[in-house]
């Protein structure tokens, strides 16, 4: 926290009067934003879109405190204050550095290629019991990231631990001003993230130089690239690694199926380490995290306790569909207040029209004041404008009860002793309509809760990746004119994926328009509170009530339609009501004909009931090389049509014509608006695929296994047949769910251990069989990839001769779908 006063000293500006107003949040994205009161926004530039655009609505969300780079009109923001700078990213970078030099704490700074964010929740997990650490959230580690990590230091933090991520040349002395390290810890030199730089040497030169003035550097002496550019330091350096001159020495490591046994030598000390990890990776990040424990005069006593604790790091807050309409968010990331803070952000989003609880145990004591703490809980669950708290566990029922009664919230409050008292009561709780956040430590085993909210259904789940989707639709974005906007086609459950869920994401990152196939779809999404234009591609007659009800945009494509459209607006007695015309080009599905587009326009000249919103046409087959200049010809009817509407009627609508394949392909049929679709699910042709993340996979489970001899047979009619002795599993996945059964018979494939495990016989209507007698290791319950990461669903569609669309909209409602989050 600091005041505006300081803030704007810290920036070089003076001279402007300036109130006494405490800011507590630094904000960089305006969807994040929770107390305006105390925050202080900074308009960046975007890819796309700048921050300055955000103010209005900031300012009507009651924020007023503003760091811009542009002349700003403040007649028209009474009471806002405008900092204004050259650069603002450079100014939230300046006031991070400024923040961090008010405290003389140990800061351990880490970069390197892989593995930062690990090493940096091992050490938190590690070092917590004995320090109040402040770190960087999730992998805060870029230009941005690292000045919003810093400022949440506190003065009760004892310790810092920053991750500091590059992309390019000229970008690690930002951040080493801005973290001032007093440790440097170097981790895995991989290829990762090397597009910007000319070498591996030349990348590595520019992460140490981070280091510059700690007072010591930690690494990895085995690694020769990193031995070679670390000796040329002045800073002193710590290396472990397996060379009895390392401060660290590695004497061996023992790899079993149960774990791996570490031998270390601290100077003259030997012990040895236990954990359940056995990759390489791993590894090396634990020996990293004892370095830097043991360089802090942690003993090796504890290491040897603790180290066996340790638990993955799993970013990942996944997302259900509960009983009753209810949604849940399931957070095993950890319990500590920062990531409370991420949960709760994610549960804003997510929630929309919702009511909010949350359930929460102690959280683990990081060796500051408790008091301090619960209350802090407290507040972040007021600011997130929580109505239910559960709360779980002996500091829940003490400290927080007394919090929670002292300051006369309005928060319905509950508290147990355990996980299993709360079971034993659960049933007079009815939880509807609810977004609930489950978030507890790894000890309270909230699992169970989870488990018991969870909407039940068959092992066989589609999870949807929702950072790919929002990485999809920023990468088509970006393609595009930053004027031209998108409407992202959501009919048929989002391909597949889910209406709601994905509509509620796109309304989040500021989608300007969905379409729909039929009204039904649009009112699903209307019900679960969201407000952006939707169209909808398929009006019938008897759903024109339901379309003004809910204010969904009609698409119009026959006179026939337009009459009775007009007619019921209006009976309604409506006036102006949005709605799109479709011209056919050649597609030949829906849509005025060319001929008949004057008297359109005639129709839709001064009509006081209709409001052209759009103009647009479909383009048949834009995937396609051999039909593009039929693709032209297309765009350039729809061109003409427009044209001749727009002088007629006489006012402006938007023209679009260009689906996911056409933005790819054909920058210049962009026009006004286009239609993304199948795109954001990352399939495309392969020159954008590259840049796009798949963002489904369907899994199942395998139900049995069983041996069977030479000659025997599976499934119906006996058409799988056995060559040899083999293995074969029965995974839980038919044609019910969408399996197409002409998969049977070797023609598909499926995933088992990341390997491949062809299908043998028919595929039946709930199950199918596969062979795995070529894969060692395998489990009756193991997880199956039917498709997804590695097993593209391009490449089903393929063997059965079809498309990605049919296989995506066909997977049926029974199987449930899972969204995360990371
Ligand atoms: C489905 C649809 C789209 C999106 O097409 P993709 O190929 O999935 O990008 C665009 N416009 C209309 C009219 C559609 O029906």
């Amino acid at each position: 926290m600091h005041t505006l006063q300081d803030i704007a000293g810290a920036l070089g500006l003076s001279g402007q009067p300036i109130p006494r107003i405490s800011i507590y949040t630094l904000l960089t994205d305006s969807r994040k934003l929770v107390n305006p009161e105390s925050s202080l926004f900074f308009a960046l530039p975007g890819p796309r879109r700048d921050g300055h655009l955000f103010i209005p609505e900031l300012y009507k969300a009651g924020l007023r405190y503003f760091v811009v780079s542009e002349k700003i009109n403040a007649k028209n923001y009474p009471g806002g204050i405008f900092l204004t700078v050259d650069n603002v990213l450079t100014a939230l970078q300046k006031l991070a550095a400024f923040h961090r030099s008010k405290f003389d704490i140990e800061v351990i700074g880490i970069t390197g290629s892989n593995g930062k964010t690990i090493v940096k929740e091992w050490l938190y997990q590690l070092l917590q019991a004995n320090k109040t650490i402040v770190r960087s959230p999730k992998s805060y580690n870029s230009q941005i990231g690292v000045p919003l990590s810093v400022w949440e230091i506190e003065p009760e933090n004892d310790l810092a631990i920053f991750e500091a991520g590059i992309s390019q040349p000229g970008e690690m002395q930002q951040l080493r001003d801005i973290i001032q390290p007093t440790i440097g810890v170097i981790t895995n030199i991989g290829s990762a993230h090397s597009e910007g730089f000319k070498n591996n040497t030349e990348k590595l030169k520019e992460k140490l130089l981070l280091f510059k003035n700690s007072r010591i550097v930690i690494a990895n002496g085995d690694d020769p690239l990193i031995k070679e550019q670390v000796d040329q330091l002045a800073t002193p350096v710590f290396y472990w690694g397996s060379n009895k001159s390392f401060e660290l020495e590695v004497n061996s490591i023992k790899k079993k199926s149960t774990g791996t046994r570490i031998n270390l030598n601290y100077q003259g000390d030997k012990f040895s380490i236990q954990t359940s990890f056995t990759d390489a990776a791993s590894i090396e990040n634990i020996v990293t995290a004892c370095a830097v424990a043991l360089y802090l005069k942690i003993d090796s006593q504890i290491l040897q306790e603790r180290i066996p604790l340790l638990q993955p790091v799993n970013m990942r807050l996944e997302f259900k569909k509960g009983n009753n309409n209810c949604i849940l968010i399931n957070d095993s990331y950890s319990t500590d207040i920062d990531s409370l803070s991420i949960a709760l952000h994610f549960l804003q989003q997510q929630a929309k029209g919702l009511q909010k609880t949350v359930i929460l145990s102690d959280f683990l004591q990081t060796g500051g004041d408790t008091e301090l703490l619960y209350r802090n809980i407290l507040e972040q669950l007021q600011k997130h404008k929580i109505v239910r708290l559960i709360g779980i566990g002996e500091k829940m029922q003490s400290v927080m009860h007394a919090w929670v009664t002292a300051k006369k919230t309005k928060i319905d409050h509950h508290f147990f002793l355990s996980t299993s008292d709360f079971i034993q009561h659960l049933h007079s709780f009815s939880f509807k309509d609810e977004a609930i956040l489950i978030k507890g430590g790894r000890v309270f085993e909230f699992e169970q809760i989870a488990s018991l909210l969870e909407q039940k259904a068959h092992q066989t789940i589609l999870e949807i990746n929702l950072n790919a989707i929002a990485h999809n639709y920023k990468t088509f974005q970006q393609m595009l004119e930053p004027a031209t906007k998108v409407m992202v086609m959501v009919k048929a459950f989002a391909y597949g994926s889910g209406g709601t869920e994905v509509a509620g994401l796109l309304q989040y990152h500021k989608a300007d328009y969905l379409g729909v196939a039929y009204a039904d779809e649009g009112v699903e999404i209307r019900k679960a509170g969201i407000s952006i234009p939707i169209m909808v591609l398929n009006p019938e007659p008897n759903a024109f009530d339901a379309i003004t009800e809910h204010l969904l945009e009609p698409d119009l494509f026959s006179f026939e339609q337009l009459d009775a459209f007009e007619k019921h607006i209006q009976q309604s007695g409506l006036k102006h009501y949005p709605v799109h015309i479709e011209i056919e080009t050649g597609m030949n599905r829906l849509g005025f004909a060319i001929n008949d587009v004057q008297a359109l326009a005639q129709r839709l000249k001064n009509n006081s009931s209709l409001k052209v919103q759009s103009v647009f046409s479909h383009l048949a087959a834009s995937e396609d090389v051999v039909e593009d200049a039929f693709t032209l010809h297309q765009y350039n009817l729809l061109q003409r049509a427009a044209e001749e509407l727009r002088e007629t009627i006489g006012y402006a609508f938007l023209t679009h014509i260009a689906n996911s394949s056409a933005i790819a392909r054909f920058p210049k049929l962009q026009m006004d608006m286009v239609r993304l679709g199948i795109g954001l699910y990352g399939i495309a042709g392969k020159k954008v695929a590259k840049k796009l993340q798949p963002a489904l996979t369907l899994k199942s489970t395998i139900a049995q296994l069983k041996q069977i001899q030479k000659g025997e047979t599976v499934s119906y009619n006996r058409r799988g047949v056995a060559t040899q002795k083999s293995t074969i599993a029965t995974v839980r996945i038919g044609y019910a769910d969408g399996y197409s059964r002409r998969l049977s018979n070797g023609v598909g494939y499926m995933l088992v251990h990341g390997k491949k495990a062809p299908v043998i016989g028919t595929v039946c209507m709930d199950m199918v069989m596969i062979d795995v007698t070529h894969i060692k290791g395998v489990k009756e319950g193991d997880d199956v990839i039917v498709f997804g990461n590695g097993l593209p669903v391009e490449e089903l569609a393929r063997a059965i001769g079809t498309i990605p669309y049919e296989i995506m909209t066909g997977i049926s409602q029974r199987v449930k779908r899972v969204y995360w989050s990371e």
